[in-house]
């Protein structure tokens, strides 16, 4: 293992599509760079993803704001880095099964819209003829937003860590952090490094890593299993939008399958109840999908915030800032937060007030993903 550089102007942790956007932004702007991670690059939360961007956050317009300040840039992004991420447009449909979801819609409707995000309402029949799956029956409306598509996460961290690496930063990866100083100093085996500034982008791990410097991010890990339809040709031929249920069901085309999610377990359920229990949802939800086996797809780690939504910002005490916790939506907010640790390392102000961004909102309850 090569020695590291005896000191850098920004150390960015962890190797994700968000410390790959952190450390190329900053290399861009011609702050020096060094990005630690632990194994491959993109071999944490970022490896495992549902491969979705889209701008629709329902109940949360600061994230859809971020959202679409992303997918701006990944549009630019062939042209920027010279890797395309291969976007197709699926489109995304979120059903409504009771009158208070369409209540909730239309109260938030204009600051969706406000935030740049291109969403309606949509009758049950309408969402049937966008997702031939759904039973329009069994719903009363949706909410459609065109702006969601299919991508190569793999891509996404490619493409900005050879950009990074061509402004000068230097990556390291089998490069695990092990403690970090009071001055700045990091530890790894391969040696440590003086860095002005510390940017903790270590996805579901980002608590532990804080803690290293006596920062207080309250992220968690909370591991979930994505599955597949056990039948070639159970898709239809054309891809289908992402669709979300209020149970936390969600699919998309994967291929000739559909990709399904819908968390875990429950702490007291078995694994094969709870398979059980999302055959059942599917088949209600969709009724061509009834009776189709379900297959272990891949398992990965979520990055829960309390109340699901990142944090991005500056720790009071000391040159240590931070972007993690993106709670089930990283890839759709990467660029953006690239962007906002850029901005507070250089001292200027972002597109949006970042304030409510910051682990200083201080919040409590259960977590949640979008
Ligand atoms: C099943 C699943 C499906 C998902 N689908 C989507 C989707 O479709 N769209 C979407 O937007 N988001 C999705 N997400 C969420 C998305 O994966 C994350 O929000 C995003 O990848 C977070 O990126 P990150 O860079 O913060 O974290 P990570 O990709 O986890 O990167 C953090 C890195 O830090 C490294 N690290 C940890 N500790 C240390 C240390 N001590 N020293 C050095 N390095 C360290 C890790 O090895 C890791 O590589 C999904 C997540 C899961 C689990």
């Amino acid at each position: 293992m090569s020695q590291l550089p005896e000191r850098t102007d920004a150390l960015v942790i962890g190797g994700g599509v968000i410390g790959n956007s952190i450390a190329c932004q900053l290399a861009e702007a011609g702050v020096g760079t060094v990005l630690l991670e632990r194994g491959a690059l993109g071999s944490g939360s970022s490896g495992t993803t549902a491969g979705v961007v889209r701008t629709y956050f329902p109940g949360n317009a600061l994230i859809s704001s971020l959202a679409v300040r992303s997918l701006s840039a990944y549009h630019a992004f062939a042209e920027r880095t010279g890797t395309d991420l291969g976007l197709k447009r699926i489109g995304l449909l979120v059903l409504f099964t009771d009158e208070h979801q369409v209540q909730d819609f239309r109260h938030t409707q204009a600051a969706q819209q406000a935030a740049g995000v291109d969403v309606e309402l949509v009758t049950a029949a309408e969402a049937a003829r966008l997702n031939p799956l759904v039973d329009e029956r069994t719903v009363l409306a949706a909410a459609w937003s065109p702006e969601a598509y299919a991508c190569d996460p793999a891509a996404i961290v490619r493409g900005y860590a050879t950009a990074a690496q061509q402004a000068g930063a230097i990556l390291r990866t089998e490069t695990p952090v092990t403690g970090i100083g009071p001055d700045g100093r990091v530890h790894t085996p391969a040696g440590s490094i003086r860095a002005d500034t510390i940017v903790c982008a270590a996805g579901p791990w980002a608590g532990t890593v804080a803690a290293m410097a006596d920062v207080h991010i309250p992220v968690t890990t909370y591991p979930v299993e994505m599955l597949l339809t056990d039948s070639p040709g159970s898709a239809p031929r054309n891809a289908l939008p992402m669709t979300m249920h209020p149970s936390s069901l969600r699919i998309r085309s994967w291929g000739d399958r559909i990709l399904i999610g819908m968390g875990r377990p429950a702490p007291d359920e078995s694994r094969q109840a709870w398979l059980q229990r999302v055959s059942h949802r599917l088949g209600t939800t969709f009724p061509t999908l009834a009776g189709n086996g379900l297959e272990h797809g891949w398992s990965g780690d979520l990055d829960v915030s309390p109340d699901g939504m990142a944090f991005i910002g500056r720790d009071d005490s000391r040159p240590f800032l931070y972007a993690a916790g993106f709670s089930g939506q990283g890839l759709c907010q990467a660029p953006a937060a690239g962007e906002i640790i850029r901005n507070l390392v250089l001292g200027k102000e972002s597109w949006i007030d970042t304030a409510g961004l910051s682990t200083a909102r201080c919040l409590s309850g259960s977590a949640e993903t979008g």
